[in-house]
């Protein structure tokens, strides 16, 4: 197990498109172990994508409802698709481990179904819905080398940003 280093922008892999795994072997199942592991390591954490630590795979961990009290339900998936996405949408506050410091309401709908294969090569489904399902969009987006900023308008993507470089300036 490892805490492993989180690529933040404006570094390029982010930009990349993670490939599907063929299987989970063991290799990938100590990656879930360590992304999990990181993930727990950070503050509000609630998933991580393998491209976030420069690994081009169809990979990510989940956990949406941990609290102080401890881990929630922890999915660790490879080759995550999403078959159904609800015709609802809903906003909420999104922020990245990639994009420090920044939180921004982002769009997305409200319910989605994805299939996955689990850490045992099992193929499995979950019907996901409020932050659950607004997290497995972003992890996935990432694999497909989308950012949650790239969500927001330009002038709102602009200002973000410039906060951004505004947090950087002046942080040593
Ligand atoms: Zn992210």
């Amino acid at each position: 197990m490892a805490i492993l280093q989180i690529l933040e922008i404006p570094d390029t892999r982010l930009r990349r498109k993670a490939k599907a795994v063929t299987s989970v072997t063991e290799d990938i199942r100590s990656l879930m172990s360590d992304m999990a592991e990181t993930l727990y390591d950070c503050d509000n954490s609630v998933g991580l994508a393998a491209i976030q630590v420069g690994v081009e795979h169809r990979v990510l961990v989940i956990d949406a409802d941990q609290t102080e009290k401890g881990p929630g339900r922890l999915y660790k998936m490879a080759n995550p698709e999403i078959v159904w996405f609800s015709e609802e949408k809903t906003l909420s506050a999104e922020g990245c481990f990639s994009v420090p410091g920044c939180y921004a309401d982002v769009e997305r709908s409200a319910a989605v179904h994805a299939t996955y294969i689990d850490e045992n090569n099992q193929p499995q489904k979950v019907e996901a819905m409020g932050l659950l399902a607004a997290c497995i969009q972003h992890e996935i987006d990432h694999l497909d080398g989308i950012l949650f900023v790239d969500h927001l308008s330009p002038l709102k993507r602009e200002r973000v940003m410039k906060r951004l470089q505004k947090i950087r300036r002046f942080s040593a």
